[in-house]
Parts: C-alpha cells; sequence; structure tokens
C-alpha cells in the first residue's frame, strides 16, 4: 500500500507540489486541498521571471506613466495610465502596488500579480515602503497647496481688475 507521506520529497509524472505550502498534489490539482491556494496556470509557470526589485522601481519612478503595469504584463492598465497620469490616480495606484510589493510574500505575490517574481533584498522592501508612504501623504497635500494657490491667483487677479 502507497503512503504519500512517506517519499514526501518524489514526486511521479502526475504530481507536483503547492506552490504555497509545498504540499505534494496532483499536478492537475487547480486548488491546493491542504492549504486551498489555487495554483498558477501552465502559462504563468512557463512565463519568464520578473525582477521585483526593477517592479518596484519601475511602480515608485515612473508609476504615474504605467511603468511596472507594462513590465508585469498589464497593459491594459498600463496604457489607462498613460491616459490619467494627469489624474495623479495612476501614482496613488502605484504607490499601493509597492505597499504590498513590499509587505507581502513572494509567494502571494506571484499568486496576486499572477507572475513568477524573484524576491529582492528585505532593506529596499522597507525603504521603498517608507518612501512610498511619504508620497501617499506628500501627494494629497501637494495637490492641495496648488488647489489654494490656484484659488488665491484668481481671487487676485479679480481683485487687481477693480483697481
Ligand atoms: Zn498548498
Amino acid at each position: 500500500m502507497e503512503n504519500s507521506t512517506n517519499n514526501s520529497m518524489v514526486v511521479s509524472s502526475d504530481e507536483k507540489f503547492c506552490h504555497s505550502c509545498g504540499e505534494k498534489i496532483k499536478s492537475m490539482a487547480e486548488i491546493c486541498p491542504k492549504c486551498g491556494v489555487r495554483q498558477m496556470a501552465t502559462t504563468t509557470a512557463n512565463s519568464e521571471e520578473k525582477s521585483l526589485l526593477v517592479t518596484i522601481l519601475l511602480a515608485y519612478f515612473l508609476g504615474s506613466f504605467g511603468g511596472h503595469n507594462f513590465y508585469i504584463d498589464r497593459t491594459t492598465k498600463g496604457v489607462l495610465s498613460v491616459v490619467f497620469f494627469m489624474t495623479c490616480v495612476p501614482a496613488i495606484l502605484s504607490l499601493l502596488d509597492i505597499l504590498s510589493m513590499t509587505r507581502l510574500n513572494i509567494q502571494a505575490l506571484n499568486t496576486k500579480y499572477n507572475q513568477k517574481f524573484t524576491d529582492c533584498e528585505k532593506g529596499v522592501k522597507t525603504l521603498f515602503f517608507v518612501l512610498s508612504v511619504i508620497a501617499l501623504i506628500a501627494i494629497p497635500i501637494i495637490i492641495l497647496s496648488y488647489g489654494i494657490l490656484f484659488i488665491v491667483a484668481i481671487v487676485s487677479g479679480a481683485f487687481s481688475s477693480y483697481v
């Protein structure tokens, strides 16, 4: 009688390891019976590895213009970012992406973004987490400041036309 737990490091041709918990499961399984995590599609398993560092850098410096979205194959989102970059929404969404990319573990990220990421230094993650939090606080302040300047300019312009 075959016991699957005895030779747990050996997989037969119809078996694989769960990418989340590492349990040996059927290769055709879409969801791991042990941890319940959805297994990546075969196309994703064959796709090339993406650098998490490059993704974070693109999101931080070029997020307004879709940056990382083009890199991780979210082309539609990338194009929408380019079109709506003036609204600051793509920048904010990119910063939120960085928050999850710097906090989640690599398996969770692979599932969330449907990618095969190569992990990066913890220090780099911490740095960009902090930078993103600062930027998320700064962006509304900057928008508000320009809004106030704009109103002041209009009001003072209206006053000067009466003089
Ligand atoms: Zn599992």
